[in-house]
C-alpha cells in the first residue's frame, strides 16, 4: 500500500492536509458563508430553460473566452466596465490561482495581512509562490501606515486586500486600499467576495481601476447571488491583466453549461439579490445579541459574524454543534465565525449560544 507520505510529492505539500470545513448534515448550517435562501422559482425556471437550450450543444466545446458571460459580468459591475475588463472562472479561488499563475510563481513572493482568507496563503503553495504574513493591529485592524510599512518591507510581486476581511467581516477602510496601491511595487488583488452585504457608504475597489492598471477585483456569485453551487467568480481589471490570465488559464475551463447558468443567473439579478437586505438585517441582529449577551463581535460588512473569545472556541464549537448548529472555527484562537442566514438559522444559533454560555 502507497500513502501520500510515499510519494514523491513536492516538499512545500508534505504533510499539508486538503482545505475545507467540515461539510457535516446537522440541521444549522452556518460554516461556509454560503446564502442561506435556495434559488427563488421563477430564478430556477429561467436556469432550466437556459441549460436545456445548450445541453444539445456539449459535444462542441464552450466558448473558450467566455464573452458574453464577461459582458454581463461587466454590466452588472457599472462603473463603465466592458468585457475586456472582466474574466471569469470556477469560484473566485479559481480566478486567484490564474493571477497567481500569471504574476506569482517560483521566485515570486505575494504578502496578505493575517487574519484573512485562509485560501490565499493556500493557493500560494500551491503556484509555488512565497507568503508573507502580513499583520494586522489587536483589533484586526489595519491603518494605511501599517500597511504601507509591510508592504515597503518585503515588497512583494502580490499584495492580497480582503474587503470586507474574511474572517472578520470588515471592510477595509478606503485610505488603506489607496495607500497600499501608491506603495506596491506589483499586483495588488482586492477579494470583494462579500461586496454586497457591505454597510453603506462602504466603496468598492471597482472605483479605483481607472487610475490603477495594477488593481484586481476579484468578485464572486457564491454568496450574494445564492449560486455557490454554479462555481462561478469573476475579476475586474485593466483589460491587459485579463490578456496575463489568459496565458495561464486552461482551454475550455469554464464549461457550457456553468456560462449558460451563470447567464440566466445574472439575468435574474434583482430576485437573487433580494435576500440580500434580509442577510444583512440577520447579521446586524448576530451582533447586535452576541454584544449583548456579553460577548466581543467584529463589526461586519459580510454575511459572517466573528465572536468571540472563548478560552477554548474548539469547545463552544463543539457544544453548538451539539446543539445542531454547525459555526466554524478558523483556527483563530478564542473566535469562531458564524454565517448569518435565514431568521430561523439566527434563533436557532442564537438559542444554542446563550445555553452554551
Ligand atoms: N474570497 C473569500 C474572501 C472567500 O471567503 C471565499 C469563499 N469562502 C472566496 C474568495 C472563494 O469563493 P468562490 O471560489 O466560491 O468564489
Amino acid at each position: 500500500m502507497t500513502a501520500l507520505a510515499d510519494l514523491p510529492i513536492r516538499d512545500e505539500l508534505r504533510g499539508l492536509t486538503p482545505y475545507g470545513a467540515p461539510q457535516l448534515n446537522v440541521a444549522v448550517r452556518l460554516n461556509t458563508n454560503e446564502n442561506s435562501y435556495p434559488l427563488p422559482l421563477p430564478v430556477a425556471v429561467a436556469l432550466e430553460k437556459a441549460l436545456s437550450t445548450v445541453v444539445r450543444d456539449l459535444n462542441r466545446y464552450p466558448d473558450r473566452e467566455a464573452v458574453a458571460l464577461r459582458q454581463d459580468l461587466a454590466s452588472y459591475l457599472g462603473h463603465g466596465l466592458t468585457e475586456a475588463n472582466t474574466w471569469a472562472a470556477n469560484g473566485s479561488n479559481e480566478v486567484q490561482q490564474q493571477l497567481l499563475q500569471a504574476f506569482g510563481g517560483p521566485g515570486r513572493t505575494a504578502l496578505g495581512f493575517t487574519p484573512s482568507y485562509s485560501m490565499h496563503p493556500l493557493l500560494c503553495a500551491g503556484t509555488g509562490t512565497a507568503w508573507v504574513a502580513a499583520r494586522r493591529g489587536a483589533d484586526f485592524d489595519l491603518t494605511p501606515g501599517e500597511a504601507v510599512a509591510q508592504v515597503r518591507a518585503h515588497a512583494p510581486d502580490v499584495v492580497f486586500l480582503c474587503s470586507p476581511n474574511n474572517p472578520t467581516g470588515t471592510a477595509l477602510a478606503p485610505d488603506v486600499v489607496a495607500a497600499v496601491l501608491r506603495e506596491a511595487g506589483g499586483m495588488v488583488i482586492v477579494d470583494e467576495a462579500y461586496a454586497e452585504f457591505a454597510r453603506p457608504g462602504t466603496p468598492s475597489a471597482l472605483t479605483l481601476l481607472p487610475e490603477h492598471h495594477r488593481l484586481v477585483v476579484t468578485r464572486t456569485m457564491s454568496k450574494a447571488f445564492a449560486f455557490a453551487g454554479g462555481r462561478v467568480g469573476y475579476l475586474a481589471a485593466h483589460p491587459a491583466v485579463v490578456d496575463a490570465v489568459q496565458l495561464v488559464r486552461l482551454p475550455y475551463h469554464l464549461s457550457t453549461l456553468t456560462q449558460a447558468a451563470a447567464r440566466a443567473a445574472l439575468g435574474q439579478a434583482a430576485a437573487l439579490l433580494s435576500t440580500v437586505d434580509a442577510i444583512k438585517a440577520q447579521r446586524d441582529r448576530i451582533v447586535a445579541e452576541l454584544r449583548e449577551s456579553g460577548l466581543t463581535v467584529a463589526d461586519s460588512d459580510a454575511n459572517f459574524v466573528l465572536f468571540g473569545r472563548f478560552d477554548d472556541q474548539a469547545a463552544v464549537w463543539r457544544a453548538l454543534l451539539d446543539r445542531g448548529v454547525l459555526v466554524r472555527d478558523v483556527g483563530l484562537a478564542g473566535w469562531l465565525r458564524v454565517t448569518a442566514g435565514t431568521p430561523a438559522e439566527t434563533d436557532a444559533f442564537l438559542a444554542a449560544v446563550k445555553e452554551v454560555l
